[in-house]
């Protein structure tokens, strides 16, 4: 019979495309992977994959540090390889410091903290919403 392992590095389910919403204030739901995969054969992996050995078939797993969590190589016949995007500073003086994005809930919350900041340093101005998509996501006046 044939496992099924999802390794994943947080144990939850993050809705990435939801993260401007997050960054603008509004509460998103969290899905914990555990509870979405109770129940199907598919095992939980809480762990960092730190290497692929296509050689080998296997991939190298750090603890993410939970209980459960494992360290060491997972084999596999089939691998679907998913690990997602994350932001490139380039090294570039300030990015790091002053930019903002929304690709990562850490990062949408850092938002999410500078205009409520913004918002009570100015507490006439106002926020308002006016659509779903990122770039529309926030507006005052
Ligand atoms: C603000 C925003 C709005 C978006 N809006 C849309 C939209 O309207 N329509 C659309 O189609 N797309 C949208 N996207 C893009 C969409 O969210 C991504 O294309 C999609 O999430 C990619 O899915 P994925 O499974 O490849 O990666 P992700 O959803 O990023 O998932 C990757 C997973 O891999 C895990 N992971 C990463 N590295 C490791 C590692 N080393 N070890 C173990 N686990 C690891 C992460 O924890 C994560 O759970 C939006 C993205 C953002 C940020």
């Amino acid at each position: 019979m044939k496992h099924r392992i999802v390794v994943n590095a947080v144990p939850v389910f993050v809705q990435r495309l939801r993260l401007h919403q997050l960054a603008a204030g509004h509460e998103i739901g969290t899905h914990m992977l555990a509870d979405v995969f109770a129940g199907t054969g598919i095992r939980l992996c809480l762990a960092r994959v730190t290497a692929v050995d296509p050689e080998r078939q296997v991939v190298a797993v750090a603890g993410g540090g939970d209980a459960d969590a494992v360290v060491g190589e997972l084999g596999y016949d089939t691998l679907v390889y998913a690990l997602g995007s994350h932001v490139a500073g380039h090294g570039v003086p300030g990015v790091a410091e002053h930019a903002f994005h929304v690709t990562a809930r850490p990062a949408a919350l850092r938002l999410r903290e500078r205009l409520d900041s913004r918002i009570r340093g100015h507490p006439h101005r106002r926020h308002r919403r006016t659509g779903s998509h990122p770039q529309r996501a926030d507006h005052r006046r």
